[in-house]
């Protein structure tokens, strides 16, 4: 079974020698990104120049677009959710994963053999689909410790639009966050009646265009630089998001919030500034993950020890407590 699956240094899942996942390894014949985040996307020049197909959701394709992977449109490979994607003996499926638009998990069956990866997701079971009894499942374990346990999501929410509204009545706020999460924050404060506009950076303008494309729809957003939002400025009253790697570059004004998936605490201050920190994670906290390997029931969990620190942890966890044969893949990160 083992020598159908591999995880290099790098962070490449890489199934039967062919298939490439969130990472580059020479022979692979096809590409799947699961999602735009950085991590994600390691080496995916390489994979434009010597893989034959890249695959991914539409949205997923198209965010790359906008982020600077120009796809030869003849290796595009958009592949729908849960839709069959055949070549040679070889059985692919995308399934849902709810972390950012457009994230999905993959499944790769060849002569009964299945094999799976769920890149990042969080609320598996309620809204991230479970890939029931593979052979061979390779899971995320950001937060793969114990101490990991949060608040329930609806919590956090509530408190980070309490600290909204109020920073907003004092004066106007730059947010920085991940591509994705910015988008999740922007409609989860509209839901919650919190309508100052949003004026948007370069590259967060860009995805919101695609994302509005794909039904994410939010009122009253404006890129950074145009007319409409230095009339917006004038006022005051708005919120700017900004990418989460300018979060040094402090813009001129009131008060700055940057997203992070951190758990410490869910929000403070920072040393009394002007400046709050807001964890609200894209990952399943540890309860989450252990739910999905206890309800996917694989013959083999991999822990993918290339974005996380707690694999090992994770999978002498998993054995102890569900029974489960685990090991974490690869066995060195440094
Ligand atoms: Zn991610």
């Amino acid at each position: 079974m083992l020598e159908n699956v591999a995880i290099d240094a790098s962070g490449a899942i890489v199934f039967f020698n062919k298939i490439c996942i969130d990472g580059h390894s020479n022979g692979c014949f096809i590409r799947f990104v699961t999602h735009v985040h950085s991590d994600h996307t390691v080496n995916l020049s390489k994979s434009l120049l010597l893989c034959k197909h890249i695959s991914g959701t539409p949205i997923t394709l198209d965010l790359l677009d906008v982020l600077g992977y120009s796809i030869p449109k003849i290796k595009k490979l958009p592949l729908n959710y849960d839709q069959l994607l055949e070549f040679e003996n070889i059985r692919i499926r995308l399934y849902y994963s709810d972390h950012i638009p457009g994230s999905a998990q993959v499944s790769v069956e060849k002569e009964g053999i299945l094999l799976a990866y769920t890149g990042d997701f969080k609320n598996p079971g309620s809204k991230t689909v479970i890939i029931k009894e593979p052979h061979v499942l390779i899971i995320d374990a950001t937060y793969g410790d114990p101490i990991y346990v949060r608040e329930g999501e609806d919590i956090i929410w509530q408190k980070f639009v309490e600290l909204v509204k109020k920073l907003l009545s004092q004066g106007s706020i730059s947010m920085y966050a991940y591509y994705g999460k910015a988008h999740e924050v922007m409609m989860k404060l509209r839901e919650y009646g919190i309508d100052a506009p949003f004026l948007l950076s370069h590259s967060h303008w860009k995805v919101h265009r695609v994302l509005e494309r794909y039904g994410y729809r939010i009122q009253d957003v404006f890129p950074s630089g145009s007319r409409e939002s230095e009339e917006v400025r004038k006022t005051g009253w708005f919120i700017e998001v900004n990418h989460i790697s300018s979060a040094k570059n402090y813009r001129n004004t009131s008060f700055h919030i940057i997203l992070t998936g951190r758990f410490a605490k869910t929000i403070y201050r920072l040393n009394s500034s002007n400046t709050w920190i807001v964890g609200i994670s894209g990952h399943a906290d540890f309860n989450d993950i252990i739910y999905y390997v206890d309800e996917s029931k694989p013959h083999l969990l991999i822990v993918d020890a290339s974005r996380s620190s707690y694999a090992e942890k994770f999978a002498s966890i998993v054995e102890e407590q569900l029974g489960i044969k685990s090991m974490v893949m690869p066995k060195t990160i440094f």
